[in-house]
């Protein structure tokens, strides 16, 4: 029986560094994500689609059937939590950190601080485990903006170079957590279609190796 495979991405870094491996694995798509408006697309194997959608939204569609596959950020696995997905494959790509940050000469210390971030349940966890007690202010967006107009005393966000918390007057403080993408497999796929996802994870692995070794 030839059942389909639906491959969950999300637009930005995650889509521009996970088609080339997709490529290696001879899997193209046959619109470009980039340009287009759709959110489904056909691949040259035609028993492979590929949806684009909200990085945050990958592993509920992942957990739920509505995609077989799914490359997603450890930040958004991490914050989203549970043990109802597989996670086969670290891809390396989409790598940085998620760091604490604050003005310069912000301890991380004091008495309820208050941490801005969409990054929610890690935070709170994150603190929780050092006995510092927080607040923690919900954003979507431009975290950086928070300590330097008053509404945190700090941030938890991904650091990759540096550049915009530099650019805002923000130092680094504490690694969190070293940030990757993975490959993240439904449950029941990996059994019901077992052989097609096993075949996909090898031929995903072997993209990785490439691209490690600069091939
Ligand atoms: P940078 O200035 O290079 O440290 O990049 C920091 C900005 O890019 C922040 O706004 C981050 O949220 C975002 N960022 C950095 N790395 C990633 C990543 N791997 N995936 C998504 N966003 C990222």
């Amino acid at each position: 029986m030839n059942m389909p495979i639906t491959v969950a991405l999300s637009k930005g870094r995650i889509l521009k560094d996970t088609l080339p491996l997709l490529a290696h694995a001879g899997i193209i798509l046959k619109d470009d994500p980039f340009t287009s408006r759709k959110l489904i697309f056909e691949t040259s194997r035609d028993d492979i689609h590929v949806i684009v959608i909200r990085a945050a939204d990958v592993p509920t569609f992942v957990e739920n059937g509505a995609a077989d596959l799914g490359v997603a950020g450890k930040d958004v696995l991490m914050e989203y939590g549970g043990n109802g997905l597989y996670e086969p494959l670290d891809l390396k790509i989409a790598r940085c950190r998620l760091m604490t940050a604050g003005r310069e000469g912000w301890t991380g210390q004091g008495t309820r601080l208050r941490i801005a971030t969409k990054y929610v349940e890690t935070a709170r966890r994150y603190f929780a485990a050092r006995g510092i007690q927080v607040e923690i202010v919900k954003l979507y967006g431009s975290m950086e903006l928070a300590p330097l107009v008053g509404l945190a005393d700090g941030i938890v966000d991904l650091v990759d170079t540096g550049n915009t918390l530099k650019a805002n007057g923000l130092v680094p403080m504490e690694t969190i957590a070293e940030i990757s993408s993975r490959l993240i497999v439904n449950k029941a796929s990996m059994k019901m279609k077992h052989e097609k996802v096993k075949q996909l994870i090898g031929l995903l692995e072997e993209a990785v190796a490439n691209q490690e070794t600069g091939g």
